[in-house]
């Protein structure tokens, strides 16, 4: 299908940002999703308003002891960052299962978290990150956590003529433990079910902090409150990554989709679940 007729304005700073927001005008970042919406007449805007050029939007820089991200940055920089490696390793490994290089080359991460796609992979990695977003209006800014942005399917807490403006990382120590695992149908598909796990380690194997969060079985990130109850505080071995699966049961209520019942989809998490702390266990890596 073809684009309604809209308007079309590029800002270059935020002051111009705030004029351009009115009635109708939506904001344009990488254009990955919005273009697809509006072909398909599911976004009819007035004006679409280009914010790629606003350089406040840009950076990735540690400041105030948080990784802080520009909403602009696009994920193939996510990627390819160096302090994104050193002090949110999480992000690094997302951007691989992130759709296509084409995409990743044009795509945002702010404008991935404002969509909120229930089975895309930022959201989940900000909430198991315990990230803070900067969202800024006309005249001030405030912060929100992650996990009280994301309010329902492809809904959040923004409110009319707020944009997402940065993403405050807290940095990573040397006994966080991250890894992202999802099962999708062919490589770069959005996850049918997937999980973004981080966790601290002591020296003396005990965890603490555990933040186990899936995606693609919610309506947004679904974070685990009762395996994350069940780990904490244990030593994890073979019986407290069984006691985990077993409290998941209480975490999640997956819909059907097309790709297949409940059952399976909880079933998916239960191995994922597995995978991710086994691939924290001193014997695995010790043995990678
Ligand atoms: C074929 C295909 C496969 C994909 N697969 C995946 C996948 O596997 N995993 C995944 O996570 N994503 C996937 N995506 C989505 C991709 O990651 C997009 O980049 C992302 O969802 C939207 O980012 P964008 O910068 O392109 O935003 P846009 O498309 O420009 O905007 C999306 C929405 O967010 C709003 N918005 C954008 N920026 C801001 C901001 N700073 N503040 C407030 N609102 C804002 C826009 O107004 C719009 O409503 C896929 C996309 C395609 C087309």
């Amino acid at each position: 299908m073809k684009w309604p007729a809209l308007g079309y304005l590029r800002a270059s700073s935020l002051d111009e940002l705030w004029r351009a927001l009115g009635d109708g005008a939506q904001i344009l970042a990488g254009g990955q999703t919005l273009l697809a919406t509006l072909a398909f007449r599911l976004s009819e805007p007035g004006t679409l308003v280009d914010i790629t050029r606003i350089p406040e939007l840009r950076g990735i820089t540690v400041t105030g002891g948080v990784l802080r991200v520009g909403a602009l940055t696009r994920h193939a920089e996510l990627g390819r960052d160096a302090l994104v490696a050193r002090h949110a390793p999480l992000l690094t490994q997302a951007v691989p299962h992130i759709a296509h290089p084409a995409i990743r080359n044009r795509g945002t991460i702010g404008g991935s978290l404002a969509y909120a796609d229930p089975a895309a992979e930022l959201p989940a990695c900000a909430v198991a990150l315990n990230a803070t977003l900067v969202l800024a209006r006309a005249g001030g800014e405030r912060r929100i956590k992650a996990t009280e942005f994301f309010t329902g399917l492809l809904t959040t807490a923004l409110e009319p003529g707020e944009i997402i403006a940065a993403v405050e990382f807290p940095l990573a120590g040397p006994s966080q433990r991250a890894t992202i695992l999802e099962v999708a149908r062919r490589s770069g598909d959005y996850a049918m079910a997937g999980l973004a796990a981080v966790l601290d380690l002591g020296a003396d194997g005990r965890i603490a902090s555990p933040r186990l969060t899936f995606f693609g079985v919610g309506e947004g990130p679904v974070l685990a409150k009762n395996a994350n109850a069940a780990l904490e505080g244990r030593v994890l071995d073979a019986a407290a990554i069984a006691a985990a699966q077993a409290a998941l049961e209480g975490d999640l209520d997956p819909p059907a989709d097309l790709h297949g019942p409940p059952a399976m989809k909880r079933h998916l998490c239960r191995v994922l679940l597995g995978r991710a702390l086994q691939s924290f266990t001193p014997a695995t890596e010790q043995a990678a």
